[in-house]
């Protein structure tokens, strides 16, 4: 991991509760202070050179993840070092849509850009009762919301084209219990939540139903 600004500590605190071993760089020395009990291993150095990076042994790591945000120039050099290093994975962060192209174009395997995703995606949220949202490519998506008030005490096989708003719901959870895949006989509880899929636009309209 390297960077240690917001984006990157959480990222690497994620990767660390996923039972993976962290190495993170950080160029500034207060920033490797303050997370180096936090972390696994951090090392205060310039991730730009790769003789330093070839140092701590990245040249062996499978993965290597881009964390640097507020300097483009850093970020770019950043990700030259680890291609010219060989690394067979790397993932880089985008500040905007240009970044998010040089990076590419330099030799990153794969670009992320949250700023973007997390807006993209909290705008859902915003305008519906959905609580959790993902989008897959431009047309499919899963969605986690409350029972519509409308269809409380409906079975699932009751439920007509024009109620499911041509989405499927996949699973149900009652409140204090594990999400239980759907059937047709379940009947939906008021306040149990529900995962459905669909089109965007279905899953969006059956998310703004009362
Ligand atoms: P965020 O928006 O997630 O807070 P920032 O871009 O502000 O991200 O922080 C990026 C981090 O990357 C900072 O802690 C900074 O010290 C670090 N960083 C910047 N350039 C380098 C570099 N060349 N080598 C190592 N770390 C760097």
């Amino acid at each position: 991991m390297i960077g240690l600004g917001r984006f990157g500590f959480h990222l690497a605190g994620a990767l660390t509760a996923l039972d993976q071993t962290v190495l993170a760089i950080d160029r500034n020395p207060d920033r490797v202070q303050r997370w180096a009990d936090t972390l696994d291993r951090v090392v205060q150095a310039d991730a730009t050179e790769e003789g330093v990076l070839r140092q701590l042994g990245v040249a062996d790591v499978q993965r290597a993840v881009v964390a640097i945000g507020a300097s483009v120039e850093a970020s770019v050099l950043t990700v030259l070092a680890l291609v010219e290093l060989g690394v067979p994975q790397i993932w880089a962060r985008a500040t905007s849509a240009k970044h998010a192209k040089i990076l590419a174009s330099v030799g990153a395997h794969h670009v992320i850009f949250p700023e973007a995703e997390t807006g993209e995606r909290v705008a859902h949220l915003i305008i519906s009762r959905m609580l959790d949202f993902i989008e897959f490519d431009d047309d499919f998506a899963i969605a986690k919301l409350p029972t519509p008030e409308s269809l409380v005490g409906r079975s699932l096989r009751s439920l007509t084209p024009a109620d499911r708003h041509g989405i499927r719901v996949v699973g149900a959870k009652v409140h204090g219990e594990s999400f239980r895949y759907a059937t047709e006989e379940m009947v939906l509880e008021r306040g149990s939540m529900l995962i459905v899929e669909g089109g965007i636009a279905q899953v969006q309209r059956f998310a703004t139903l009362d």
